[in-house]
């Protein structure tokens, strides 16, 4: 078994700064857990508390049920991959993948089949006779991922191993690790800042900001049913769109007024103040009187359908829409646009998601 299990993991730096507080996450035996967050919300060090690179300033770590506090960093069977992937330039890509084998001392015909299998598993044979300055950026992200699987590890930690790639080749790259992972279901803890890259990847995608874990999920239900409105912002994009509305109940649902808004929805909603979320591609534009009134700045076509990017018609604050391609209205027009009830999330004055009828509540941690 090879789970990781953090419990009341906190990371306090010499200068009393509080990088990662209170972490409690399970990841369980050959999950891809995807950490996301934005810079500096605590990614990284948590990664590093997880490989021994850093000391747990309190809580316990455990990989394979054996609690790694003092265990040290070799001795936790785990591989690391960085963004660098910083390999040794005067090596063959053989030599590269086998240096840590050799280092451990195991026989050479071992060495030889680990080095052919991973080659193999990462497409890459015909490469294992050349310089890292022969290959490409992708395919020398390759050969740092085969130093790893090599070593044959309970855990892959893997730190925004993708970002030093071109567009194309990084998304070529992820369905391949999600392939390699899976051939080899090897937990793999990932660390990126990058909201696509966790909504395409992981098994189940855990959330940072400011060094606590806001919700941990699977992606759809990240993007369904966002814990809170740091979440509901960051995971999707274009970014979700926030109101401030009152919500006064009515005889058939709730009548929600804000600036520049004024809706009734058939749903239940106590009285008070809430921030009302609603996606881009929730928007659409309305026939008759939608739910919100604008006028349109830019449209951005991308292709397959059309961001606008709209201001309220009373009040300030930017609203983006997702629309198909047909829809080009003209800046400066003013368009109606309307939501699906269904589609819309409310979250209290804590910024906590307030969970409307037949809506399971969600807990942060899983
Ligand atoms: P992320 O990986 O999410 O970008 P980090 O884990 O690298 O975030 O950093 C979390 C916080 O801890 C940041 O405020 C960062 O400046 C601080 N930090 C990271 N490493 C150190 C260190 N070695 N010494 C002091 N502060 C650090």
């Amino acid at each position: 078994m090879s789970n990781v299990d953090l419990s009341g993991v906190a990371k306090v730096y010499d200068d009393d700064l509080l990088a990662v507080e209170d972490v409690d996450l399970a990841v369980e035996d050959g999950e891809f857990l995807v950490m996301v967050g934005p810079s500096g919300c605590g990614k990284s060090t948590t990664l590093r508390m997880i490989a021994g690179l850093e000391t747990a300033t309190a809580g316990e770590i455990e990989i394979g049920d054996r609690v790694v506090n003092d265990v040290r960093p070799q001795d936790r069977d785990i591989a690391m991959v960085f963004q660098n992937y910083a390999l040794y330039p005067h090596m063959t890509v053989r030599e590269n993948m086998s240096f840590g084998l050799r280092l451990a001392e195991h026989d050479d015909g071992e060495i030889e089949s680990r080095v052919e299998e991973a080659a193999e598993l990462l497409e890459i044979p015909e490469l294992l006779d050349q310089l890292p300055k022969q290959l490409s950026g992708g395919q020398q992200q390759r050969v740092a991922l085969g130093r790893a699987i090599v070593r044959d590890p309970d855990v892959f930690l893997m730190d925004e191993p993708l970002s030093n790639l071109d567009a194309k080749l990084r998304t070529q790259m992820r369905t391949e690790l999600q392939r390699i992972q899976e051939e080899l279901g090897v937990t793999t803890i990932y660390v990126t800042h990058d909201q696509t890259e966790a909504m395409t990847m992981g098994d189940r995608i855990a959330i940072l900001d400011d060094g606590e874990l806001q919700q941990v999920a699977a992606p759809k239900t990240c993007y369904d049913r966002p814990n809170n409105e740091f979440v509901a912002g960051f995971i999707g994009s274009p970014s979700m769109n926030f109101f401030d509305v009152t919500a006064t109940p009515t005889d058939d649902g709730v009548a929600l007024a804000g600036t520049g808004f004024e809706t009734n929805l058939p749903i239940d909603l106590p009285a008070g103040e809430y921030t009302l979320g609603v996606r881009p591609e929730d928007l659409a534009i309305a026939t008759g009187d939608g739910h919100i009134d604008t006028v349109v700045d830019v449209v951005e076509p991308m292709g397959a359908d059309n961001f606008i990017y709209l201001q309220p018609a009373e009040g300030s604050g930017e609203i983006t829409a997702r629309v198909d391609s047909e829809y080009h209205p003209e800046p400066g027009s003013t368009i109606s646009l309307g939501f699906d009830p269904a589609d819309v999330h409310f979250f209290g004055e804590d910024g906590e998601r307030v969970p409307l009828d037949d809506e399971p509540k969600t807990v942060t941690t899983a």
